[in-house]
């Protein structure tokens, strides 16, 4: 619809200043007939990019003095009145044309404004929401993890050999595991939003990444997801919060893992890869999923920015803030859609003590 109103306007505009030239050249030149043309400028403010606008007060123009050739005459107007008629004309156009570009121009820039105040606005409101998460939850799940505690405590060992007791105790430490897992998931969390760091630490990549696999497995199971490692042997080590790091990967492998399931994809193969470079250590997420066509790479990492119906926009962006607070980066590697997407990690490799 506005794409037609837009057209429908251009249309006007030069229907309209078309009709005014054919009035023009049928009235004497005394008659200051081309003024209206500010009008047809007028119409043409309503796009945002100047060209139009430009290029119709050049079509003006031409037309303004092009009837000087051809019309009736000046009728009774001593001629200098027609050349003044004239210049008043020119002079409304620029002056319709110049300052109503200024406008469209301060109206565009306050719209970009308002749309990254609202960006940050939003931006506040989810490290707000993550902060009282991360507080809220801490303290519950604590509760659980004390309460599994208690209940691995009381299981009597002369029930140990009995068959209930023994299915209960690993599912008891699992539920143990879990939440301390995800406390130190909030803990890591509330310290990245108030201070863009973690707790520092030494982590060897492959370690990290094999930790990282270790979580996801159940999740990757279900869906038939073959899972790949490539390891490099003799990786330097690097420094970090290796909940957030882990967290990195994690991220990655979840998108994999939505990106089969959106496309159905039958072949589902994650590989993850290890190798020393330039910068340090690389670390990368392959897929064999529907990949990641070029006109939406730019905004992978925008917050906020998703393709999925219950997504969040959040994982990339948040995954970059930490890449990037641990001195490292992260990209696509190729959008090769339809061959898979891979997401790369660079971190640099922990400074040698010196002694
Ligand atoms: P969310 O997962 O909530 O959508 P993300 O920031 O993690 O947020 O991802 C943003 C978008 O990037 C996704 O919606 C998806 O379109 C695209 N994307 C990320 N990883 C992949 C991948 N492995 N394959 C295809 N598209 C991907």
């Amino acid at each position: 619809m506005a794409i037609t109103w837009n057209r429908d306007r251009r249309l006007l505009a030069v229907a309209l200043a078309l009709g005014i030239f054919l009035v023009d050249v049928v009235t004497p030149l005394g008659v200051a007939s081309a003024v209206p043309y500010a009008t047809v400028i007028l119409l043409t403010l309503s796009r945002p990019q100047p060209r139009f606008t430009v290029a119709m007060a050049a079509l003006c123009y031409v037309l303004t003095i092009l009837d000087l050739f051809v019309s009736v005459g000046p009728g009774s107007t001593e001629y200098w009145k027609v050349l003044v008629n004239r210049g008043l004309a020119l002079f409304a156009i620029t002056v319709t044309s110049t300052l109503g570009i200024q406008r469209n121009r301060a109206a565009e820039e306050s719209r970009k404004h308002l749309e990254v105040l609202a960006r940050t606005q939003r931006a506040q409101t989810v490290e707000h929401l993550a902060m009282a998460i991360a507080h809220e939850l801490n303290q519950p799940l604590a509760a659980c993890s004390l309460q599994a505690e208690l209940a691995l405590a009381l299981m009597p060992a002369s029930m140990e050999t009995g068959g209930t007791s023994q299915r209960l105790r690993p599912l008891l430490e699992n539920v143990v595991e879990q939440s301390q897992r995800a406390s130190s998931i909030l803990r890591s969390l509330r310290e990245l939003v108030q201070n863009g760091r973690g707790e520092r630490s030494t982590v060897a990549p492959n370690e990290l990444v094999k930790s990282a696999l270790r979580w996801f497995e159940p999740s990757a199971r279900p869906h038939r997801i073959r899972l790949e490692l490539e390891l490099a042997q003799q990786l330097p080590s690097v420094v970090g919060d290796r909940v957030q790091l882990e967290q990195v990967l994690l991220n990655l492998l979840q998108n994999a893992c939505d990106a089969f399931l959106s496309s159905n994809a039958v072949e589902r193969t994650i590989t993850l890869r290890t190798a020393v470079s330039m910068g340090g250590v690389r670390i990368s997420v392959s897929d064999s999923g529907p990949g990641v066509s070029p006109e939406i790479e730019d905004k992978l990492f925008d917050r906020f920015y998703t393709t999925k119906p219950d997504g969040m926009g959040i994982g990339l962006a948040m995954s970059r803030s930490i890449v990037e607070a641990h001195g490292g980066r992260i990209w696509l590697e190729h959008a090769t859609a339809p061959s898979g997407a891979t997401f790369t990690i660079e971190l640099p490799p922990e400074a040698p003590e010196l002694s």
